[in-house]
């Protein structure tokens, strides 16, 4: 008896393909400038606030480059282990386990360390011989040596408001990266952003960028951050399941933002003011 045909073996990695287009709206140069500094195969640092759409830009830049897209949010805990992988035992006995890194420069996708400064240092230096000519990744526990995949490449982002002293991007890491500065977009393309994505009319998106542009005047006065594009299109959310512009934006934007009853104050005022 012939022994039954197998189905085609999917490959793991197309679990991180993107299969339609993450919408994504340029602010300048930004996609034309990825595109650059990927057909050269080097690695991209993007920097700027949180919320600003950072993740959704290398979500889309996959997309349109047909790359999958592993992305890593890193933390404090993180380990050199957790990014190249590890021996685990199993029935077998112990068997290696990629790491997502390792993965993504096997299989030729985008490797995003999303917030890389939160991990420890040790982790930041394995992905040093990634970023150079030398395009390989040690994995000393199992003494091998993995030539990236031509399609690799990595991508880090950092925010550079959060920076202290103990939780900088060293200068041995940043020198190999090319950067692109993102920022809250102009407040009419913002505006734009958030009625789509929240899914309300644009004169509601126009007034939360302006409840933003507030609470970003603050910053530095008793807010470490103003409001991210993605408070509004919570707020914007909000609103369209019913709730008050008013309470939308004080459990989407001004409560998570202040604990201090004087500059919550002060920012549920500037909101009134906005309405
Ligand atoms: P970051 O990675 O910078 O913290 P995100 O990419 O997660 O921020 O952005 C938060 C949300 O804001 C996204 O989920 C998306 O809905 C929206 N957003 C921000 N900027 C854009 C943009 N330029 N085009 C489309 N959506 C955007």
């Amino acid at each position: 008896m012939n022994a039954p045909i197998a189905g085609p073996v999917e490959d793991p990695i197309d679990a991180y393909r993107i299969v339609s287009e993450p919408f994504y709206r340029p602010f300048a140069q930004e996609v034309g400038h990825y595109e650059a500094a990927y057909a050269a195969r080097l690695p991209i640092l993007l920097k700027g606030p949180t919320g600003c759409g950072k993740t959704r830009f290398v979500e889309h830049m996959a997309w349109r480059l047909k790359r999958p897209l592993v992305t890593v949010s890193c933390h404090e805990d993180m380990t050199a282990s957790d990014l190249v992988g590890r021996f685990l035992l199993d029935a077998d006995g112990t068997v290696w386990h990629d790491g997502p890194l390792t993965a993504a420069v096997r299989h030729g996708a985008i490797c995003y360390l999303d917030e890389v400064v939160e991990a420890r240092q040790d982790t930041t230096v394995v992905i040093h011989s990634l970023t150079d000519h030398r395009r390989h990744l040690p994995l000393e526990k199992k003494n091998e040596l993995v030539q990236a995949h031509p399609d690799f490449q990595l991508v880090i982002s950092y925010n550079p408001g959060y920076q202290s002293v103990l939780k900088d991007l060293k200068e041995s890491t940043r020198q190999r990266f090319c950067a692109i500065s993102f920022d809250y977009p102009d407040a009419a393309i913002e505006a734009e952003i958030v009625a789509r994505e929240a899914g309300v009319e644009p004169e509601t998106a126009r007034v939360l960028v302006r409840v933003a542009e507030r609470s970003r005047n603050l910053k530095g006065h008793g807010l470490r951050e103003g409001a991210s594009t993605r408070m509004l299109i919570a707020a914007g959310q909000l609103t369209a399941q019913g709730v008050p512009l008013e309470e939308a934006c004080q459990i989407a934007i001004v409560l998570p933002l202040v604990d201090e009853p004087e500059i919550r104050a002060a920012m549920s005022s500037a909101v009134s003011a906005c309405l």
